[in-house]
């Protein structure tokens, strides 16, 4: 379990890289760093195709490097090569994530693209601010050694890391995630079947990108969670527990031994999260306190509900996957990684999603428990390959006739 160790003993500015700029992570980062300029400064912004608002970033920003997916990208930006150190590719975010000018890195990347950028910045001392989920979930062993360096911004474990300071690791009982259940919380597995991307992307409380929002809708995204939590929070999968808790409000909590439950409470906005990442064990002021301030006055009711893991198999496969094994735990991320990408393209129904992870883990053979980071990439690649060539049979009959 991390200690909230300071890590305010450099001087200030501290240089921050922003890999997935451009993102909802990014964005909302940025959006922090502006308003204390006197603590934290930019010095490489990492985006991916986005060059058009990358481009707005170096303008406002002005930091000395800047990484976009490839060349093709560079040359579309229309960027002067002169006023910014130009990186691409997985060598530049790793290049950005470990240079000796950055201090804290935040990994706003989306899926098991942050693997190797995240292991680099925290070999290379860095205080690390994540919100890259898939990350712990495809090499949480990987990660484990550089707990004390990483301050997690995902909202839940934020809540949690949060609620942890000044626990001892023996009083605590059990993590409680809280779920907002996402837009089809309500709906049958039936209704399910009929659902199109947009809908799925409409999530009821936060503002995210295409990939969380979808697994938000499955449920993956807490099944995904839970396994986050299991390795930032060195807890068994079995002591955490969910709660669909539509309202967003109670962000997650901690349950002690002799029966308290510790929670923490906000509205539902990232760059609260993300501010106490740059400034914790410390707090700052929010500069957005007309936004983010939290008026229990005016919520009306907050619920709580057990998931249900009939409708959303996601969480089963998950908590499964956690029992076996670092190789399954990888293979779910990317086959699921992948089922969403082909859900958005219309390619596989809704309530496909799961029956292709479940296929790839069921299919792997290289069970390894703890495999290597090669191997982990190697794990990564053959669930891609078997998640994109997969099939749907009785669900797609489903999902056409209704
Ligand atoms: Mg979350």
């Amino acid at each position: 379990m991390p200690v909230n160790t300071p890590f305010l003993d450099k001087p200030l500015p501290q240089q921050v890289a922003v890999l997935g700029c451009t993102g909802s992570i990014g964005t909302q980062t940025l959006q922090v760093i502006e308003q204390f300029p006197e603590k934290l400064q930019v010095a490489g912004l990492f985006a991916g195709t986005n060059t058009v608002l990358l481009a707005e970033q170096l303008a406002a920003f002005t930091p000395a490097m800047a990484g976009l997916k490839d060349s093709a990208c560079w040359q579309r930006s229309g960027v002067d090569g002169g006023l910014v150190e130009q990186l691409s590719g997985i060598d530049g975010l790793c290049a950005m994530a470990s240079h000796p000018d950055v201090d804290i890195v935040v990994v706003g990347l989306v899926g098991a693209i942050g693997i190797q950028p995240t292991l680099a910045a925290l070999r290379a001392g860095k205080r690390v601010l994540t919100a890259n989920k898939e990350t712990f979930v495809a090499a949480g062993h990987l990660i484990q050694p550089y707990l004390d360096q990483i301050i997690p911004i995902d909202s839940e474990h934020s809540a949690i890391y949060q609620c942890l300071a000044g626990c001892r690791k023996e009083d605590v009982a059990k993590l409680w995630l809280t779920a907002s259940g996402g837009p089809f919380r309500q709906l049958s597995l039936a209704e399910m079947a009929a659902v199109t991307p947009a809908q799925a992307l409409k999530h009821p409380n936060w503002s995210m990108g295409a990939k969380i929002s979808i697994d938000s809708a499955t449920m993956m995204n807490k099944g995904l969670e839970v396994i986050e939590a299991h390795w930032l929070f060195g807890m068994p999968v079995a002591n955490i527990e969910i709660v669909v808790h539509p309202q967003s409000t109670v962000h997650s909590g901690v349950e002690l031994i002799d029966g308290s439950v510790l929670t923490q409470w906000g509205t539902a906005d990232m760059r609260v999260p993300i501010q106490y990442g740059f400034s914790a064990p410390h707090r700052w002021p929010t500069p957005f306190a007309s936004q983010v301030t939290l008026r229990p006055e005016t919520l009306s009711t907050l619920d709580f509900e057990p998931p249900d893991e009939d409708r959303f198999p996601a969480l089963r496969l998950a908590r499964q996957a956690a029992d076996s094994g670092g190789w399954a735990t990888t293979v779910l991320n990317a086959a699921n990684e992948i089922a969403v990408t082909r859900f958005l393209k219309e390619e596989i129904c809704f309530v496909d999603i799961p029956v292709c992870v479940e296929a790839a883990v069921a299919a792997c053979t290289m069970r390894l428990a703890t495999p290597t980071l090669a191997e982990v990439l190697q794990l990564d690649e053959w669930a891609r390959e078997h998640a994109a060539s997969w099939f749907p049979t009785t669900t797609t009959v489903l999902c056409k006739s209704s």
